[in-house]
């Protein structure tokens, strides 16, 4: 019987092979959903970095259709898309704050 082997970013299995892990780990479906997995776990403070990290995408930026999508290496965050991001990460941190006050300390 061949082993199989699942992939839980993509939620799929296929036959185990040194060969066939190899390809699916480094395919572009499996890179994207290991991405988006993460990206779920960021914070906006942390995903603003990314952004910022990456060049823009003119494409995508002029009004153009950009076939990458999600997947694309330059960032698709308009002026408008970064404001909102910045007031989240504004929002997150002051959420973390409450947070780290001992209950002792918080007046009811
Ligand atoms: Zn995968
Ligand atoms: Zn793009």
């Amino acid at each position: 019987m061949v082993k199989r082997y699942y992939c839980d970013f993509c939620d799929c299995s296929y036959p185990y092979s040194d060969e066939a892990f190899k390809k699916h780990r480094t395919g572009h479906h499996h890179i994207k959903q290991r991405r988006a997995h993460y990206d779920k776990f960021k914070n906006a403070r942390e995903r603003l970095e990314d952004e910022a990290k990456k060049s823009k995408c003119r494409r995508f930026l002029s009004g153009q259709e950009c076939s990458f999508g999600d997947s694309c290496v330059f960032s698709h965050l308009t002026q408008a898309g970064t404001e909102a991001l910045q007031q989240l990460a504004l929002e997150e941190e002051r959420q973390e704050r409450k947070m780290q006050i001992p209950t002792a300390q918080r007046r009811t």
